[in-house]
């Protein structure tokens, strides 16, 4: 059979690791057996999704490199791919299951039918509610009231053969009359989704282990409309260094700590924010991420990372990220751990993704970005930095021409992790410096004769044929083994001129990079400054 799978998100957020971590095993699976990757966005939620989200898991999807070869954007045989447009699809299915007597409309509010159910004795129950009469109907009508349809789950024992996890067992008196049609119309995720592996020929679900009750539910509403559930598989949850659930509510939590250090007053001075918008962040009733992120960026506190896009921001390559992640939970055996797509196509298999938690590790994702910097071709990297430039607001690289930009990524080379450590060692070149390192300053101008050897070095380099590297470099050196001087005593002054450190990439590098007037301008306003002591 060839495989079809999807990536089924909920908008209500951007892509957290373990949902790209999910889309990447569904992708390799898929590509594994030459099939196909559906990308469905499950928006049947109408108060909590949104189409910034829709549009952000877009975006990270495609920035990871996972395509898809039907979905929103793309389009396909069995779309639409937004569940908001495809009403008039389970409209007909939930009326099928009332007309077959699988389901019913239910017109008590959830606490009532609860009581109902206590004193009913549990299952029975169900079909007494269809024994409702018109009279009763008539009255909720007039009350008001709307129905939901609620399935009716059947007593008896719900099997399901899990690809990762094996037989689990849920028995249908653990399950309540599950709603499969909301008031307002809308599907319920448990219906949408049955409906829509079912039409759209999935033949293999993967998702996350928070998921694995609610396959129970779709095994009840399957059958009850005469299908077979694609064959399903429940990844491993993904535990934080701490041995958290690492979820989005850790930026939350640590905002909020910072936050209430801060103070409520303080706060709303440095965020911007009023008390009233603060108050209920502060007090738990709310975990919004831009609240946490404005309270961050006031404070100066670092979040943790959870979401794709603060790897992107941080400077990590989709290359190192993928590997990373397609690590959390599989192992592709031996100990291989560098892996392009490819390679992770011809070795994935489910027999190999583990049932146990896997730990997300930072030092270890930092560690495989940097293998990468050094693997990839240069455009490759070139152009990696130029999409890491797109979401990166405020960077001093974002002002360079392209040449510049280049000349920077090579200047640099195996000398940065990620791009924003490229981007804190490049500043100070970048700027003119406007002080200098005291330490670097004492210990290269002003002890010895540092300060005469760099106002002998200016004059060298006016004279300089031309400027690149390898010119500068001979120049230079004809000139100091002449006056008996070791590069180091050039080398120094030189470094504390052109970016206030001690610390720069190869100096005649550095010099070709910031040219020939900068250069000189740089020189001069060290020299001044020493004058003036
Ligand atoms: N919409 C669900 C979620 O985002 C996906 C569940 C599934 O894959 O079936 O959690």
């Amino acid at each position: 059979m060839v495989p079809r799978t999807r990536f089924a998100p909920s908008p209500t957020g951007s892509l957290h690791v373990g949902g790209a971590r999910t889309a990447l095993y569904c992708w390799l699976y898929a590509k594994k057996g030459g099939g196909q990757f559906v990308l469905r966005i499950e928006d049947t939620d109408q108060v909590r999704s949104t189409d910034a989200a829709t549009r952000g898991i877009v975006r990270d999807l495609r920035w990871l490199g996972l395509t898809w070869d039907e979905g929103p954007e793309v389009g396909g045989p069995f779309g639409p791919y937004l569940q908001s447009e495809r009403l008039d699809t389970y409209g007909p299915v939930v009326a099928s299951l009332v007309a077959s007597g699988h389901a019913y409309e239910a017109w008590e509010t959830r606490e009532e039918l609860a009581a109902l159910r206590e004193a009913g004795g549990g299952v029975g129950f169900v079909y007494r509610r269809r024994a409702l009469s018109d009279e009763q109907i008539a009255a909720f009508k007039a009350e008001g009231r709307t129905p939901v349809v609620r399935l009716a789950v059947p007593d008896r024992q719900f099997v399901v053969q899990d690809a990762i996890l094996g037989e689990v067992v849920v028995h249908g008196s653990e399950m309540e009359d599950l709603v499969i049609q909301k008031a307002d119309g809308f599907p319920t995720y448990h219906l949408a989704v049955v409906v829509d592996d079912q039409l759209m020929g999935i033949t293999q679900v993967l998702r996350g282990q928070e998921h694995l009750k609610n396959t129970h539910k779709h095994e009840a509403i399957a059958e009850a409309l005469g299908w077979t559930l694609p064959r399903v598989g429940h990844l491993p949850l993904i535990f934080n260094p701490q041995g958290q659930k690492m979820s989005k509510r850790e930026k939350a939590r640590t905002a909020r700590a910072a936050g209430k250090k801060a103070g409520v007053a303080v706060l709303a001075e440095k965020t911007g924010l009023s008390v009233g918008a603060l108050t209920p962040f502060l007090n738990n009733e709310t975990d919004a991420i831009p609240i946490a992120e404005a309270i961050a960026a006031a404070l100066g506190v670092d979040l943790p990372m959870i979401e794709v896009m603060d790897f992107r921001r941080a400077g990590y390559l989709p290359e190192a990220l993928l590997n990373y992640l397609a690590l959390l939970g599989w192992s592709p055996g031996g100990d291989r751990e560098l892996l392009s797509l490819d390679a992770m196509v011809e070795l994935f298999s489910l027999d190999r993704v583990g049932n146990t938690s896997a730990r997300f590790d930072p030092e270890k994702l930092r560690w495989m970005n940097g293998e990468y910097v050094k693997l990839l071709p240069f455009e490759r990297i070139a152009a990696a930095a130029r999409s890491w430039l797109e979401v990166c607001e405020g960077s001093p690289l974002a002002a360079l021409s392209s040449d510049a930009l280049d000349g920077l990524l090579r200047l640099f080379a195996g000398r940065y992790v990620t791009f924003s450590d490229l981007e804190r060692q490049a500043r100070p070149l970048l700027t003119r410096p406007k002080e200098w390192d005291k330490a670097a300053r004492d210990k290269h101008l002003r002890k010895g004769d540092g300060a005469a050897t760099l106002a002998r070095v200016a004059e060298v380099l006016a004279a300089a044929p031309s400027w690149d590297a390898a010119s500068l470099e001979a120049h230079v050196t004809v000139w100091s083994e002449a006056a008996g001087l070791g590069l180091g005593k050039i080398a120094q002054p030189l470094r504390v001129a052109l970016t206030g450190t001690a610390v720069t990439p190869p100096i005649f590098d550095t010099l070709a990079y910031v040219g020939r007037d900068e250069t000189a301008l740089r020189i001069s306003a060290l020299l001044a400054a020493e004058a003036a002591g």
